[in-house]
């Protein structure tokens, strides 16, 4: 019995055989064709890439509805790899100049893009090195007559074990019903990661040499909550795994009898679940899972995977969707926070890549260096306040300046939208997101001009402790415990409360059950986070006491030492009192 150890990406326990998926750049033929043979040789290329293209527009039509809606934004950007000159054309011209065959000419030029890519100083950028390989792998195995899609042979229920999946391939997996998956790569914000977490099956990623130690049909137990792949297990833990995954089942029945119970603590006080979506079509997740509202809308994800911007009446349809479907619940539209690891692949933003993409020009700074972006936004979201209770929410502000270069900016549409009798909301709340170290201290100064904050601990995690977010290497610093991000927390409730304006919560923090008893004894109300979690996190406020817990985080943010915060919190957890 071998136990391998690697980050546990999405919860849950699976065990089962292996399927080790065999992948990466294939062995390369290079060879000289005589000068008659070279205008075939380029149909053969151009045949791989069309039927490339084919496979992917197949697999993105096969994408079965209740797939994350980021499934089809991946294999879009798949298809727009697949058409860049580079990949499409420039081999051509080397098959022609060279007189070298088609597997070669491509090879070469990708590795000439790899080069490019590892360059680019924004993390983002980068890390499409592994989307363009991805394409390439592709048309490789067209040109080289390779099966593309060898989980053909996979059986339900399987374990897939590789190197690094890509989207396309896990929009398959979720077809084929395997039961969980493995990479040798990836962190906790990868895009296998993503989907992972939404298609709610345990992955663990990042459990280097799997591919290397684990053969085809090997028993293998994956727990997808601690981050641990088990090889071989002997009778004694699997016994085990299976007790624990009786206990996940019947959570998971638990859960959804709590869909219509009430949010209140133990002492009566009543709790806001809210939802994060990312695009309208995750509103049903929200919807039944019991969610109070939307406490975030993501709405830089309208503007991914696309050439061009969507315009005003397009960004109006997609707000008026969402606030109808929630059918008078708050529907909080965040303004766009492009930029740092979100850039846009067709539009402006994407020009933005500085040395610094976290610190540079991103969300509220971009919206207000290029009002051309803004305006369009504002006008739509205060269109659809007529159609529902919809609130404005401006991320990563960090000075008083900012803030009410906003707060006119939206008076000023306002005035406009009157003038063309269009209707809207007049007191449509805006609230601000605390997410960054500067608004978090001075967040007295901010609340008397806003009607709401909600908390972005991701965000107000990695500036107060200074490691990026994307940055694998650093991943390890990342704690939502760590006392100055719980001094600051607190700082943040304490200001809304004394101005007596609203506070919530919407960085993952706020999904995490470990958490929740914490955050009730430190005044938090307002919760919102992932559709997937918010039953889990109804459950510990149902079994809890604001009144102890207040006393309890007292305590903690006395402790100097992080250990100790940890040791406190967990004992507390498991004990399930207060
Ligand atoms: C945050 O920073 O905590 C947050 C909710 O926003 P995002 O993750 O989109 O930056
Ligand atoms: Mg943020």
């Amino acid at each position: 019995m071998l136990a391998l150890h690697g980050t546990g990406v999405s919860g849950g326990v699976s065990i089962g055989k292996a399927f080790v998926l065999q992948r990466g750049l294939p062995e390369v033929p290079e060879y000289m064709l005589p000068r008659h043979f070279i205008d075939a040789e380029i149909v053969r290329f151009t045949r791989a890439v069309e039927n490339a293209r084919r496979q992917l527009i197949s697999i993105r039509e096969d994408i079965p509805e209740n797939a994350p809606s980021e499934a089809a934004s991946f294999i879009d950007t798949h298809l727009l790899i697949l058409e860049d000159k580079m990949i499409s054309e420039a081999p051509i011209d080397a098959i022609r100049n060279e007189q070298r065959n088609a597997e070669w000419a491509l090879k070469t030029q990708s590795e000439l893009l790899s080069r490019m890519f590892e360059q680019m100083d924004d993390p983002y950028l980068r890390n499409k090195k592994t989307d363009v390989n991805q394409v390439v792998e592709r048309v490789l195995r067209n040109l080289m007559k390779q099966n593309n899609d060898d989980h053909e042979q996979l059986a339900a229920g399987e374990i897939v074990i590789a190197n690094d999946l890509t989207p396309a391939d896990t929009v398959i997996l979720k077809r084929k019903k395997i039961r969980a998956f493995v990479t040798n790569m990836g962190g906790p914000i990868s895009h296998t990661a993503i989907l992972a977490r939404s298609l709610g099956i345990p992955a663990v990623v990042s459990v280097h040499g799997a591919t290397r130690y684990i053969r085809n049909g090997e028993d293998l137990i994956v727990d997808g909550k601690r981050g641990i792949l088990i090889v071989g297990p002997d009778k004694k833990t699997i016994a085990e795994y299976r007790r624990l995954q009786r206990e996940i089942v019947h959570l998971r029945k638990e859960l959804h009898r709590l869909r219509t119970s009430p949010t209140v603590t133990r002492d009566r006080r009543r709790i806001t679940l809210l939802a994060n979506i990312e695009l309208p079509a995750d509103i049903k997740a929200a919807v039944q899972a019991g969610a109070a509202g939307i406490g975030l809308y993501r709405t830089e994800f309208l503007f991914m995977n696309r050439a061009g911007m969507p315009s005003e009446e397009e960004q109006f349809r997609a707000y008026v969707k969402v606030a109808r479907a929630l059918a008078g619940k708050p529907v909080t539209i965040r303004t766009l926070d492009l930029g740092a690891d979100k850039q846009v692949d067709g539009g402006r933003a994407s020009t933005a890549v500085t040395v610094n993409p976290a610190l540079g020009l991103r969300a509220v700074r971009l919206c207000l260096h290029d009002t051309s972006l803004f305006r369009p936004q504002l006008r739509a979201i205060l269109r659809a306040s007529a159609f529902g209770k919809v609130r404005i929410m401006i991320p990563m502000l960090s000075s008083q300046d900012e803030l009410h270069r906003v707060l006119d900016l939206i008076e000023e549409t306002k005035a406009e939208l009157k003038r063309e009798r269009e209707s809207f909301n007049p007191r449509i709340p805006v609230g601000g997101m605390i997410e960054v170290p500067a608004a978090a201290v001075s967040a007295d100064l901010f609340a008397p001009y806003l009607d709401f904050f909600s908390i972005g601990t991701n965000d107000l995690i990695q500036y107060t402790l200074a490691i990026d977010r994307v940055d694998d290497a650093v991943n390890y610093l990342y704690d939502p415990l760590h006392p100055s991000v719980l001094r600051l927390i607190s700082l943040i409730i304490k200001a809304a409360k004394a101005a007596r304006i609203p506070v919530a919560m919407c960085g993952e923090m706020a999904g995490d059950p470990r958490y929740t008893r914490l955050l009730l004894g430190l005044g938090l109300t307002e919760f919102s986070m992932h559709p997937a979690t918010l039953l889990m996190v109804k459950k510990v406020v149902r079994q809890s006491n604001m009144k102890a817990l207040a006393n309890f985080s007292r305590r903690v943010l006395k402790r100097r030492d992080i250990r100790e915060v940890h040791s406190l919190i967990n004992t507390l957890n498991e004990s399930g009192s207060a």
